[in-house]
């Protein structure tokens, strides 16, 4: 199998008209390929048929704001409406965009779920897809990744024991045309998560928050939302000023979360035991620079456990009908520790991601939800139910 180098532009970053670049990118099309200047993606890339993730709605919680005590303005970027359900279709679409411009012609990753049913899905674009995932996976993500059709290999082990076998299949047995999108194409993976940062500062209209929360599974994200806002400055697109930058994870695996307690540089991997499994990472690649990231922005790292994450998901749903993912409970209960400990501004604008979709692991709220009342279908057992008021 091939390595590929970091990551080749097509184009230069476009510099010295930010009003003429802004325009340019508001009417560019409705997804992330509105964003194509500023991703390492052939400069053609929006007018051909290909996947169309992104500019997910930015929700403004004010209810959710109520209940936490957020007076600057809380907002919730809700990922879960991606084509795939999760925010991985946004790095996926641009690790594509690569394996097609070098030739790959299998699509694979080691996934914790989300990333196998995203390149399932982008296989239409014409390539063979073969993804691994550990073998204790919520059904609804095993489902998702099997139902695009291509080949599903389930490893008896963890994340990290699937991503280490990955490392040696790849230095072993493979062949040339196999294209690894967070391992020999995560340059350009990584690229596609700045579009979140991207989409935030525009839907605040070209405007950075002074607060966001992000979930922390590799932490690829994080630092690529770091990037994002970085380039943003960088280009004029918006003003220089300061954002708190903080990374959330489930006490079950909250490596990164305990060495930046710790005042550690590194990070001590860990084996994971939550229902965040989407976020179940024992030794993230990208630990190091997350604690450089928080430290540097004024943030922190926080866990939550697996109760106060089923808790959040509730909250999201009561009080902003948004459904989501074990991922989303973690940064939701993760702001709202922030806020108690006083880690985190009230008084700021601060945005949190909403990263998946709840449908995909229902089996983390079902226990805890269900039927107010099952009863015969007669007046008398609705009255006698209590419900009729
Ligand atoms: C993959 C994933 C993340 C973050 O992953 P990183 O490896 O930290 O980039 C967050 N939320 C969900 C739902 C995911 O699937």
């Amino acid at each position: 199998m091939r390595c590929v180098s970091a990551p080749l532009r097509w184009h230069d970053l476009p510099t010295g008209d930010p009003q003429g670049l802004r325009e340019r990118i508001e009417a560019g099309p409705n997804s992330i390929w509105r964003y194509a200047p500023l991703l390492p993606v052939p400069a053609d890339v929006a007018s051909k048929p290909n996947l169309n993730p992104g500019l997910t709605p930015l929700v403004k919680a004010h209810r959710l704001a109520g209940e936490l005590g957020v007076t600057g303005g809380l907002y919730v970027k809700d990922d879960s409406g991606n084509p795939t359900h999760s925010f991985k279709d946004r790095v996926v679409a641009i690790a594509v965009e690569a394996a097609r411009a070098f030739g790959f012609t299998t699509l694979s990753c080691s996934s914790t779920g989300n990333l196998a049913g995203a390149v399932g899905a982008a296989a239409r674009a014409g390539f063979r897809s073969c993804v691994f995932i550990p073998h204790d996976l919520e059904a609804g993500k095993v489902v998702m990744a099997a139902v695009y059709g291509g080949e599903l290999v389930a490893v008896e082990g963890t994340y990290d024991d699937v991503n280490r076998f990955c490392s040696e299949l790849i230095g072993d047995s493979l062949g040339e045309g196999w294209g690894f999108v967070n391992v020999n194409l995560r340059p350009y993976y990584g690229e596609g998560s700045k579009t979140l940062a991207y989409e935030i500062c525009e839907q605040l209209g070209w405007e950075i928050p002074d607060q966001i929360v992000i979930p922390i599974a590799s932490g690829s994200q994080l630092t690529k939302i770091d990037k994002g806002l970085k380039e943003l400055i960088k280009l004029g697109l918006v003003e220089d000023k300061p954002c708190k930058i903080f990374g959330a994870q489930a006490e079950g695996c909250s490596p990164v979360s305990r060495a930046f307690k710790d005042g550690h540089d590194v990070v001590r991997p860990v084996k994971p035991n939550t229902i965040a499994k989407s976020l179940a990472i024992g030794n993230p690649a990208d630990g190091p620079y997350v604690l450089d990231i928080a430290r540097r922005t004024g943030g922190a790292v926080e866990d939550v456990t697996d109760e106060q994450v089923v808790d959040a998901i509730k909250l999201l749903a009561r009080t902003e009908g948004i459904f989501a993912e074990t991922a989303g409970g973690v940064t939701v209960g993760v702001t709202k520790k922030l806020i108690e400990t006083g880690q985190l501004d009230p008084a700021r604008t601060t945005v949190v991601l909403n990263t998946g979709d709840g449908l995909k692991t229902l089996d983390a709220v079902a226990p805890t939800t269900g039927p107010t009342a099952t009863i015969k279908p007669s007046l008398d057992a609705f009255r006698a139910a209590g419900l009729a008021g």
